[in-house]
């Protein structure tokens, strides 16, 4: 009996990418495996935070790294760090930051809402954000300005298609802030594919998403500079202790790396551009529905389809066929991030081929008879 059916819970589809909402990603046997058996034994927790560090050393070239509850936690533990360093009073003080620098440093445009607004990471170590620039951009000068304040603590940059205006030039602005002795994190959760990218732009800490496309489970990845990292670990006895990693979710990061370690990536992405192509040549039988090639914004390799929708054609607008799509069974979600442009934008990266089967007759059976009653 499926898991679905022993709990009441609606089957679903995701082509909506590594969505919170919906459990994220689908790990693979050997971490669900490596999981399952940690679960019923005892370990040295610091010693497995060991073997967690050199493992995300070894896959990201970073020089040590650990792991916490997940990516929002990373970020607020990593602004904890920034604030206390190494020193166990000002850890144990925290969120009150009296005595402490406690201003962070954002682009207007990072401040994102990936389901709850970034700049509360921030405050929940008790800083404060100090937002530079303007919606539309920000530029060196902007960042240099708000660094300038002598109780900056750090500057937090974002790395996502969710962030918006003109691109920030990373490697300047992480140079700006080291340059006045300031550590540069970034939060580049669902970007575990482009770390090296990240970490090449000098930032002392990366945090990443581990349940996103590594597919572990839940679990933030905090890669860097080890002092850095060493600050972040610290808090465990302080504000990180209700943000911490379990066992299972360390012995999963490990066992995801290790996957990622044998996984051909060249290979994997000719998979995804196929998989796209085929279900764009699928699609161009339905009427009413444009598909083609959506890269990714922030140059993740791989592509997701973008359905534009002639409501003329199709009998219902992009938003209405998101809305039916999710009401079917099984219940297909979409990304929406283009649906005021008209557009369903699919991620196909987990999806077998009976789902994208599925997915084809859900949009057929949804389309057919609202064209025929226009
Ligand atoms: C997903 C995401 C997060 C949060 O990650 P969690 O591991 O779910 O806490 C933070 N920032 C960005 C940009 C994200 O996409």
């Amino acid at each position: 009996m499926s898991l679905h059916d022993r709990y009441g819970l609606t089957r679903v589809i995701n082509a909506a990418g590594t969505f919170t909402p919906l459990g994220v990603s689908r790990s693979a046997r050997h971490t669900a495996d490596t999981v399952a058996a940690s679960l019923s034994e005892f370990f040295v927790i610091d010693e497995l935070q060991d073997r967690a560090s050199e493992a995300l050393a070894r896959a990201t070239g970073a020089e040590a790294g650990t792991i916490t509850h997940c990516a929002a936690s990373a970020i607020t533990l990593a602004v904890a760090a920034s604030m206390t360093g190494a020193s166990p009073e000002r850890i144990a003080a925290l969120p009150d930051t009296s005595g402490m620098p406690d201003r962070v440093v954002i682009p207007a445009g990072h401040t994102v809402n990936y389901g709850h607004p970034i700049l509360q990471d921030i405050r929940l170590a008790g800083a404060t954000a100090v937002i530079a620039g303007a919606e539309t951009g920000c530029d060196i000068a902007d960042i240099e300005k708000a660094l300038a304040d002598k109780r900056t603590a750090c500057l937090l940059l974002v790395s996502s298609r969710l962030t918006r205006g003109a691109p920030l030039d990373f490697v300047a602005a992480v140079a700006a802030a080291q340059r006045r002795g300031l550590p540069a994190i970034i939060d580049g959760a669902a970007q575990d594919l482009r770390v090296g990218e990240l970490l090449a732009t000098g930032a002392d800490l990366v945090m990443l998403s581990g349940q996103k496309y590594l597919a572990s489970p839940t679990a933030g990845l905090v890669v860097g500079r080890a002092a850095m990292v060493a600050a972040v670990r610290a808090q465990d006895k302080g504000i990180g202790r209700g943000m911490k990693a379990t066992k299972e979710a360390i012995f999963g990061v490990l066992a995801a790396l290790e996957e990622r370690d044998r996984l051909d990536l060249p290979a994997w992405r000719r998979a995804q551009a196929d998989k796209v192509t085929r279900f764009i040549e699928r699609v161009g039988r339905l009427s009413g529905l444009r598909a083609t090639v959506a890269s990714d914004p922030t140059g993740l390799p791989f592509p997701r389809v973008r359905l534009a929708v002639d409501p003329a054609q199709a009998g219902m607008d992009a938003a209405a066929l998101a809305q039916a799509l999710r009401a079917g069974t099984p219940s297909v979600w979409v990304m929406p991030q283009e649906l005021d442009r008209g557009n369903l934008i699919l991620e196909l990266v987990p999806l077998s081929e009976p789902e994208l089967t599925e997915i084809l007759g859900r949009l057929a059976a949804v389309l057919a008879p609202a064209a025929a009653a226009r």
